[in-house]
């Protein structure tokens, strides 16, 4: 009883401040190191289970858009920000904008940019071998895909991995209380559709209907979409670049669900580039992104892949 209080009062612990997770995970987690911890997860089975809720309130033009747009600006949030900027410095902005950047990533409700990219980090240094926390080779489809941040072993963030990023106290103040930006956005998802049920009744929506279209829904489909680049971009696809030494794959469909990051094996191959589509039939909307964000001032240097680097995949 004891043991089962003091676990649900560090779960408690873990969900406000995640670094207070830390200390639980280095004592005596180590057997349960690999398993799906159902407690931690209940926000993201929650997310899941709650999108049921969408027959109770219907669906409407409105709701249907909204969840389009937050569907494509979290894409873009985790992909040019968490992966290209945060995890591997493919271009450079001021510290207000980086700052910007990673609330925006937030709203993906994939936890903190220093644990995010810590993580990443490792993947392409040990990826496909035992120290890849999410190789599907190592340890299959399901586990690469969700099961690996579901685990006590994987949930703290490694400060260790992103020291650059770490040195930025407001950065680290993010991270740590994950949960502030998701449920800011949540709330005000729901408070925009009361404000639409009663300014544009025609619009026939209201809070509980964006809440789940805008809210739920839009981020269980963002959540599989960016999980299979880890999934299936490690089994399934064509590898130009074999030499890598691991498994990637270019993957289109990912790519086209993505933006641009089922490119994957291109991107093993030249991780700094901010760039992922090295050809012109490989489109990459988050690169197209970035190059009228450097337009318009917000970034500037982008990494660029070497043109010898393209032609070692020959035609
Ligand atoms: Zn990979
Ligand atoms: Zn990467």
């Amino acid at each position: 009883m004891k043991t089962a209080l003091r676990n649900f009062r560090s779960t408690f612990l873990a969900w406000v401040d995640s670094d207070a997770a830390v200390a639980s995970a280095d004592a005596g987690a180590q057997n349960a190191a690999a398993k799906f911890h159902w407690v931690r997860c209940l926000p993201f089975l929650l997310i899941h289970l709650g999108c049921l809720a969408a027959f109770y309130t219907g669906v409407s033009a409105a709701a249907a858009a909204v969840a389009l747009f937050w569907y494509f600006f979290r894409v873009f949030s985790l992909t040019g920000f968490y992966h290209r900027y945060f995890s591997h410095r493919a271009y450079k902005t001021s510290r207000a904008w980086q700052f910007v950047f990673a609330v925006c990533g937030m709203t993906a409700i994939q936890r903190g940019p220093l644990w995010w990219a810590a993580h990443h980090r490792r993947h392409h240094l040990h990826s496909d071998t035992g120290e890849d926390a999410h190789s599907p080779i190592t340890n299959g489809i399901w586990w690469s895909h969700f099961g690996w941040f579901a685990s006590r072993e994987n949930f703290p963030t490694r400060y260790s991995a992103v020291p650059d990023l770490a040195r930025y106290p407001e950065l680290v103040f993010l991270n740590r209380f994950d949960w502030v930006v998701p449920v800011v956005f949540l709330a005000a998802l729901y408070g925009f559709g009361e404000w639409l049920a009663a300014a544009h009744p025609s619009l026939q929506t209201n809070g509980a209907q964006m809440f789940v279209w805008g809210g739920l829904i839009s981020t269980v489909a963002v959540y599989h979409a960016t999980f299979c680049v880890n999934s299936l971009c490690h089994l399934f696809g064509a590898r130009p670049y074999k030499e890598v030494g691991d498994e990637s794959r270019n993957n289109w469909l990912v790519a086209f669900l993505t933006f641009g990051e089922g490119w994957h094996n291109n991107h093993h191959r030249f991780p700094a580039a901010a760039r992922q589509g090295f050809r012109w039939w490989q489109v990459d909307i988050t690169y197209l992104i970035l190059l009228l964000m450097s337009k318009a001032g917000i970034i500037h240097s982008l990494k660029e892949v070497p043109p010898e680097v393209i032609k070692e995949a020959g035609n």
